[in-house]
């Protein structure tokens, strides 16, 4: 599955010994399932320490974004029993991307996996994840084979915005979530765009390098209920847009010519209707004439404005204008 050529990593990892894994989890209201994903979690880890995959430096981060119910105090108890467990609070809830995040940039390891709490995504595919990293790839991305779990309703819309995304040029993975691998590679990069609308799994695309990725098919919840109900989910969609595209802006400038010329072939109507026949009641021409003219000025000037808008929003993200993948120099 790979797009990009194999750099084999396992005669570094032979020299080093295996590279050290973060599992990033966010949690809110996750009382449910915690004592289930802290078992997956671990089973998967000791499994792939056993198999000597992954280093007895590898770490569980755990992000309690606010939650209201008995999460961070469960969170609190694992990291105080389980030297592997990192436990983080966030002040309030302030939603999946921000305290996905937060793990992300609170780890020190090798190889990071981000992970939801609910086990829809399996944690057993790590282990396929860390191999992908080792045949060389900086980022694996969790890529869901079916959606059989997932209403219609739910099929139809998700899968129509991957296509309308990329209809306006944002790069997202067909059906990958915020289920990755990333390296501390990949992950010092993606850590250089400041911007504080998140909407990660497009700023991982941007940031490139070699990627693979590993079809999973995603379960139903574990227990509890989902964290993004229909509104929410709308507004994690405009986010997307709004983040990475122009495209709605560059719409008004089109939406304004079109306006003109239409209403250029309507002026030469109404003049000729009110200079050739008598059908013209009287009015109804310096009526018209203006209306359809400001009206098409006023659209194709919104579109101008919109054009310096889209300039100054890709300013004011501040991202990173490249990242090095390799230098080679023979001196
Ligand atoms: N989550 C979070 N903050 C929120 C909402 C959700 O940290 O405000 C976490 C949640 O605990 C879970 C993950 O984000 O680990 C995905 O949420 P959920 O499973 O409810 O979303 P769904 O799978 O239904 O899209
Ligand atoms: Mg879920």
């Amino acid at each position: 599955m790979s797009n990009s050529t194999d750099h084999n990593r396992s005669s570094t990892a032979a020299l080093d010994g295996p590279p050290s894994l973060a599992i990033v989890v966010p949690c809110y209201n996750e009382e449910e399932v915690l004592s289930e994903t802290f078992a997956a979690l671990e089973k998967v880890m000791t499994s792939m320490l056993t198999a000597n995959k992954i280093s007895d430096a590898s770490k569980l981060y755990f992000v309690d974004d606010g939650s209201k119910d008995k999460t961070w105090q469960m969170l609190e108890q694992k990291a105080q029993n389980d030297g592997h467990v990192i436990a983080i609070k966030l002040s309030r809830n302030k939603g999946h991307q921000n305290a996905l995040y937060a793990g992300l940039c609170t780890t020190t390891e090798d190889l990071v996996v981000s992970i939801d709490a609910d086990l829809q995504d399996g944690p057993e595919n790590i282990k396929a994840m860390v191999d992908e990293y080792a045949k060389g790839h900086d980022v694996v991305y969790g890529v869901r084979s079916e959606r059989k779990t997932d209403t219609f309703f739910k099929r139809f819309t998700a899968e129509g915005y991957y296509h309308l995304m990329r209809k306006m040029g944002v790069d997202l993975v067909f059906n990958h979530a915020d289920f990755r691998l990333m390296s501390r590679k990949a992950l010092e990069a993606f850590k250089e765009y400041p911007e504080a609308n998140l909407f990660l799994r497009g700023i991982v695309r941007e940031v490139g390098f070699s990627s693979s990725s590993v079809e999973y098919e995603r379960q139903e919840r574990f227990a509890g209920e989902s964290k993004y109900p229909l509104r929410k989910m709308l507004s994690f969609a405009w986010e997307g847009v709004s983040s990475f595209s122009t495209v709605p802006l560059r719409a008004i400038t089109v939406m304004g010519f079109v306006a003109g010329f239409l209403s250029l072939a309507m002026i030469f109507w109404v003049l000729g209707v009110r200079i050739f026949t008598d059908s013209a009641i009287p009015g109804w021409a310096s009526v018209l004439l203006p209306l359809l003219f400001i009206g098409s000025v006023q659209l194709m000037c919104l579109g101008i404005l919109g054009e310096y808008v889209a300039k100054i929003y890709a300013e004011v993200k501040r991202r990173p204008k490249y990242h090095v993948e390799e230098v080679l120099r023979r001196d």
